[in-house]
């Protein structure tokens, strides 16, 4: 076993004292959870570059997309919590319609949902523990977090560190793989934050309905493209590749696909060759280039590569890869038919399928055929019949319009899937609602027992007018 893996037997008693800190009450106060969030914001402004460093020890990740996508994102995902926080805790005042009711201060509390447990992967390690971790500790909760196994340097490092900047008893880990999540998930939590694949997904809502235990599944699938013949082509290729080669296509949001209309495919093949000419200049190309990320692991390198091996397609662009270095060079198929290997699971990698497809409708129709609800659908083009068309016919979490991940920097958007790519919505204030209830107050006022009077026994006769 791992000597920095949670021993088994501790995992009980883990939770046992977190659910004795939420009982005493430590975790509830306002200025106790933002103090708690400056802390949290301090800690990754002050190991960026530890964790860049442990970043680029398990993930090859250009310190660059750190300090873009973990660290910068992060610090202001927290702040902006800290900011407003206070303002989402507090209650809801309600006013009854039935004019008798009106004394009653009915009011809608926002109250912490208790210890919760908080499942992150791999590819955005930090940023993915970070943004259910602050709307944890916003919304007054204890949290235990499991980071995933397949980033051990990262994972131990917060484990370590977040212990110096947060209150232990409230917020702490466990670190391990299978048997350490089977070990949690067989306790009770107050909710589950998972982070994840589908089929994890499915394990962990099974393991919550035991105890009844609400979950946010947020998860990935295959995201498409569709890119008609008014798109820009030389931008749209651009947007599109970046998404596809950031963090080396290991990002959920990621272009998973494109669907080019076939009028403009040669056109969009070559600005395909001159854009990453562009991003990964000189010999060698990507595998030799510091701003291009390495393949999280070996069974992942090879299942890339098993990918590669199957398809039915032409590998136009790339198609080579660097086994020591665990990377595999931007790749383009095209030809490549709905049941290949590449299309039937999410590729979370820099292989790219390019499929022609004659129109609009077609495009609409392989989606609806796939039938799989994908995160984002991206849409490249300037025709607004098209846009509307695309968006009234299809169903995803997101669309987004010329650009990828775009979606995703807007705070105030809620973020999440449907169906097979998830539920729940997190972001900002939607976060923060993960981990609270709504809890209903009113407070009935002794002098009102005139206008309730009639609802005791002995009844009367004739029932009082509805
Ligand atoms: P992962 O490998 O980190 O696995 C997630 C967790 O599941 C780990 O903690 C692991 O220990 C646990 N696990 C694995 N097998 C298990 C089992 N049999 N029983 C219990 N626990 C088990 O993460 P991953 O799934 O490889 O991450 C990639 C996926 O996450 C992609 O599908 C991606 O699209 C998705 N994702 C979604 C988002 C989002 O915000 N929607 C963000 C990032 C990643």
């Amino acid at each position: 076993m791992n000597a920095n893996y949670t021993p088994l037997s501790e995992i009980p008693a883990i939770h046992g004292s977190l659910q004795r800190t939420f009982r005493r009450g430590v975790t509830k106060p306002l200025s106790w959870r933002r103090r708690q969030l400056l802390q949290l914001a301090r800690f990754v402004k002050e190991n960026a570059d530890a964790l860049a460093e442990c970043l680029y020890h398990d993930l090859g990740k250009p310190k660059q997309e750190v300090m873009m996508l973990e660290v910068r994102s992060s610090v202001q995902r927290i702040l902006s919590a800290a900011e407003n926080f206070e303002k989402w805790a507090q209650p809801n005042l309600v006013n009854p319609s039935q004019p008798w009711q009106q004394g009653w201060n009915p009011r809608v509390e926002k109250s912490p949902k208790g210890v919760v447990l908080i499942i992150s992967p791999w590819n955005f390690p930090v940023l993915l523990t970070m943004i259910p971790l602050c709307g944890a500790i916003a919304a007054g909760c204890c949290a235990l977090i499991k980071p995933s196994e397949l980033t051990p340097t990262v994972s131990a490092f917060l484990a370590k560190s977040l212990s110096k900047y947060l209150d232990l008893n409230a917020y702490t880990f466990v670190l391990g793989e299978i048997p350490e999540m089977t070990a949690v998930l067989e306790l009770r939590w107050d909710h589950i934050s998972y982070t994840g694949n589908s089929r994890v997904a499915r394990i962990i809502a099974a393991a919550a309905a035991k105890h009844l235990t609400p979950v946010t599944l947020e998860l990935g699938g295959k995201s498409p493209v569709i890119v008609d013949s008014t798109a820009d082509l030389l931008i749209s290729v651009k947007r599109i590749l970046w998404s596809k080669l950031n963090a080396a296509g290991q990002i959920c949001v990621a272009s998973d696909y494109v669907l080019v209309q076939k009028s403009i495919m040669p056109e969009f093949l070559e600005a395909c060759k001159e854009v990453l000419a562009t991003f990964f200049p000189g010999i060698g190309g990507a595998l030799k280039s510091d701003s291009y990320s390495r393949i999280v692991s070996d069974l992942h390198f090879k299942r890339l590569k098993g990918l590669l091996v199957e398809t039915n397609g032409k590998t136009v662009v790339g198609g080579n890869w660097n086994e020591q270095q665990r990377q595999i060079e931007p790749t383009i198929v095209v030809d490549v038919e709905p049941g290949d290997a590449l299309m039937n699971q999410e590729i979370f990698g820099p292989i790219l399928p390019v499929i022609a497809v004659e129109d609009i409708n077609e495009a609409i129709e392989y989606l609806n055929t796939r039938n799989d609800s994908p995160l984002v659908i991206y849409i490249f083009s300037q025709n607004e019949e098209n846009k509307k068309k695309i968006i009234a016919n299809t169903t995803s979490g997101a669309v987004a319009i010329n650009d990828t991940f775009m979606q995703v920097a807007i705070e105030e958007l809620p973020f999440g899937g449907v169906g097979e790519s998830g539920h729940g919505r997190i972001f900002g204030k939607r976060t923060f609602d993960n981990f609270v209830y709504e809890r209903s107050i009113t407070d009935t006022p002794y002098g009102d027992e005139e206008v309730l009077a009639g609802r005791y026994p002995p009844y009367q006769e004739e029932c009082p007018e509805i």
